[in-house]
């Protein structure tokens, strides 16, 4: 019996602890890889290779009483500069242990593919967001309200440039339409510099959200889906399976 106890306190302790560790650094790293925040950490990191050249190697003092209070300030000003993220992070850990598996009630995914496959034939320009766990209300408030049964003629009417809200995103929400002409916020990463800004709003959005964003482009009819701030293009007979399989499935923590 002793000996199991000292194993565990010993090794199983140990390794646990070393194992979550190591497992919280592999989540940021995800967070951070690929975003302006490694920037932000080279920055800290030099900050901090300076507090401690001033204080212990050269003995500035001056220079170390001002580190220390930047240190001081620290926390509060990381948490206004990853606000979003920590948002972020915040809410996916709570939509995962709180929600279970999404339900689908209506053929509503059916709709929204068959509006995208049309509207890639006819070269319409489309920006559809489908809303799951993180309430996107900031969102909607930019746009028109609607709150409609979601139809492919809809999707059609309202992504005719004739319409007056053919401009900006259709938002999704609970199987229905909530809004048109409504605002993303717009990815600055470089990577997508190339692309238009139809697209880089679906992957900025994608970047802040757990939502779904279909992009057709009316420039060359290519259907794209958007997630956690990648973009991939879809043949149109893809489409449905990726949207089902990405509305109801969660990801495991
Ligand atoms: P396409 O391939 O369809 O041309 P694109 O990615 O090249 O798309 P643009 O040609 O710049 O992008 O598309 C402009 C349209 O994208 C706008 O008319 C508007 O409907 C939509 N759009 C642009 N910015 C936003 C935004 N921030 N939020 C929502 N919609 C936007
Ligand atoms: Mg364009």
């Amino acid at each position: 019996m002793e000996l199991v106890a000292h194993i565990w306190n010993v090794y199983i302790v140990n390794i646990l602890d070393i194992l979550i560790l190591a497992y919280i650094f592999y989540r940021i790293l995800l967070v951070i890889k690929g975003t302006r925040t490694i920037q932000i950490v080279i920055g800290l990191i030099v900050l901090v290779a300076i507090t401690i050249i001033a204080r212990d190697v050269l003995h500035l003092e001056t220079l170390s009483w001002l580190m220390s209070r930047f240190w001081l300030a620290a926390v509060v000003i990381l948490a206004v500069v990853f606000q979003t993220e920590i948002r972020y992070a915040l809410a996916k850990i709570g939509s995962k242990l709180f929600f279970a598996e999404t339900k689908i009630k209506s053929n509503f995914l059916n709709e929204i593919c068959e509006a995208a496959v049309e509207m890639s034939r006819i070269k319409m320009g489309a920006l559809i967001v489908i809303e799951k766990d993180m309430g996107l209300k900031n969102y909607t408030e930019t746009g028109i309200k609607i709150d409609a049964v979601i139809t492919h003629e809809l999707l059609l009417s309202i992504f005719n440039t004739k319409a007056p809200i053919h401009d900006g995103a259709v938002i999704i929400k609970d199987e229905r339409i909530d809004s048109a002409g409504c605002v993303l916020p717009i990815s600055t990463e470089i990577e997508v510099k190339h692309l238009g800004t139809r697209h880089r709003a679906g992957i900025g959005l994608s970047a802040l959200t757990d939502a779904i964003i279909v992009v057709v482009s009316e420039q060359t009819g290519t259907i794209s889906v958007c997630l956690d701030g990648k973009i991939e293009q879809l043949a149109g007979d893809k489409l449905l399976e990726k949207l089902t399989k990405c509305y109801t499935q969660k990801a495991i923590l």
